[in-house]
């Protein structure tokens, strides 16, 4: 049988492992990356042998990756690449091709859909731009001759890809989005370690994560929720003004999935839609399946979904957090962002959180608009204290590209470099206002930091929360990683 690898590749001797789900920053705690397993799961069903071989969690050596590359005898690599992982995998590239000239490569995720010319460095490697189930077992069919389609024909084309055709890139036409979620096979967790992956939100292991619905109706201008939303987001708006539509798997699908996560032996589950709670009843329904099989799990919402029934559904079915995109409690900035959501939604969606015990992480984005002072990010932190919320996340809000912050920062000259480049946003700012610099910006983050999560308070809610010794270790070397305390 033919054997594909789903390769995360190899990180350069004192290079951090980037997180590669959400997408924003290196990582800080290891977990399976759902968009890589989804592709697994559709290549086994389409008859091939799939590897997961996820260097990082290895911890391997260059030689110990090149030895790797020597041995395998993979038919091709699929590497889901990210904006601040692009040049660490373009250079573990170099490696594979030293090894190995022929073997095909086939790049997806956000930084190959934004920029496919940088990736496409051979004409044995293929880019998917958007998202990439389908059309990689279409490429993987091509090129093992399972298809006769022919790849560089327009007419036949591959939905979604770019190719190099005799020295030049050719962007096929977008494939567009997966409608029917439903007909995807469930995400390919038999292939990884469970044991090698830890969420510190949960105190309980092993822990997955899941899926139910694509997309988000709101507008954040800054908006880049996932890594493959923001893949789907580029995609859609080249040839669409709107954003690409919410789909939702049935409910039945989501509880069979639920019903095989318990099987596996999971004892957790980290939903990442971009916006879980779609209604009561659909809410009610997945809760209560993961309280039946007896999984705690998380989400993240925004807060005008949050209603008291829905906070009650949450308390009661061992669900562990919500993360909530709070961004600023100023209404000004709220109202520059586009966020669609009021400072009086947000606080009442904290409250309903609160009285229902249900463990609230308030994730705030400094430096999102030129109204952003000293003062409103005190404010905001300050808030967030007096509502009570357990956990907050604070980043610098990064324009990334296709995004419509990207566009105001080029045309008001906010970009430090002149434009955008990747970096780690709960450290590193890549722009800066006249009245609010980066040195701003990073004694900011400090103070946030250091105001939140330095009180007794934090300190004893989250030893009641970690019972189990070894994942509070676990937690604490994640906090210190989050302080920037420790670099590994
Ligand atoms: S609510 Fe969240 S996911 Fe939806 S547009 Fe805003 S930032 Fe994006």
């Amino acid at each position: 049988m033919t054997r594909v690898t789903m390769l995360t590749p190899y990180v350069p001797n004192g290079k951090r492992a980037v997180e590669r789900i959400f997408g924003c920053n290196y990582g800080l705690y290891p977990m399976p990356n759902i968009f890589v397993l989804y592709t697994a799961s559709e290549l086994e069903a389409a008859g091939y042998e799939v590897k997961i071989m996820d260097v990082p969690i290895e911890k391997w050596s260059e030689e110990q990756y090149r030895d790797y590359l020597k041995n395998d005898k993979s038919a091709a690599y699929v590497v889901y690449s990210t904006l601040l992982a692009k040049e660490m995998d373009i250079n573990a590239h170099a490696i594979l091709r030293e090894i190995n000239p022929d073997v095909p490569v086939i790049y997806s995720g956000p930084a190959p859909t934004d920029d496919p010319d940088f990736f496409l460095v051979d004409d044995r490697t293929f880019v998917i731009r958007g998202e990439p189930e389908l059309s990689c077992v279409d490429i993987i069919n091509t090129l093992s001759g399972k298809s006769d389609r022919d790849m560089f024909d327009i007419q036949t084309a591959i939905p979604g890809i770019s190719a190099k055709l005799n020295g030049k890139v050719e962007n096929y036409p977008t494939g567009g989005v997966i409608e029917n979620l439903d007909a995807l096979n469930h995400p390919a967790r038999h292939l990884v370690d469970a044991s090698k992956y830890f969420s510190p939100k949960f105190g309980v292991s092993p822990v997955t994560v899941m899926l139910t619905s694509r997309g988000c109706t709101a507008k954040c201008i800054y908006c880049v929720p996932c890594s493959l939303s923001f893949a789907r987001e580029l995609e859609y708006k080249k040839t669409n003004e709107n954003k690409p539509p919410v789909r939702m798997r049935s409910v039945e699908n989501v509880i069979e999935e639920i019903e095989q996560i318990a099987k596996d032996g999971y004892k957790a589950v980290s939903i990442i839609d971009d916006q879980f709670l779609w209604g009561e009843e659909r809410t009610r329904a997945i809760a209560e399946a993961f309280k039946k099989h007896n999984l705690a799990w998380g989400c993240l919402a925004r807060a005008d979904m949050v209603t008291e029934p829905i906070a009650k559904i949450l308390s009661e079915t061992n669900c562990k957090f919500v993360d909530i995109g709070v961004e600023s409690f100023n209404p000004a900035i709220l109202e520059y962002i586009k966020k669609g959501v009021s400072v009086e939604q947000t606080e009442n969606a904290i409250k309903l959180l609160r009285k229902h015990n249900v463990f609230i992480k308030a994730n705030i984005l400094i430096g999102s608009s030129p109204l952003e002072t000293k003062e409103t990010i005190r404010h905001t932190i300050k808030r967030a204290i007096e509502l009570d919320v357990d956990s907050i996340m604070v980043g610098a809000t990064n324009p990334f590209p296709g995004t419509v912050f990207y566009t105001l920062a080029k045309e008001n000259g906010w970009f430090v470099k002149g434009d955008y480049y990747p970096s780690d946003s709960q450290r590193e700012w890549v722009m800066e206002y006249p009245h609010f610099t980066r040195d701003d910006m990073d004694e900011m983050l400090r103070w946030a930091n250091r105001t939140f999560f330095f009180r007794p308070r934090f300190f004893l809610r989250q030893l009641h929360r970690l019972r189990n010794p070894v994942d509070f270790i676990k937690t604490v070397r994640t906090f210190f990683k989050k302080l920037g305390w420790i670099w590994k």
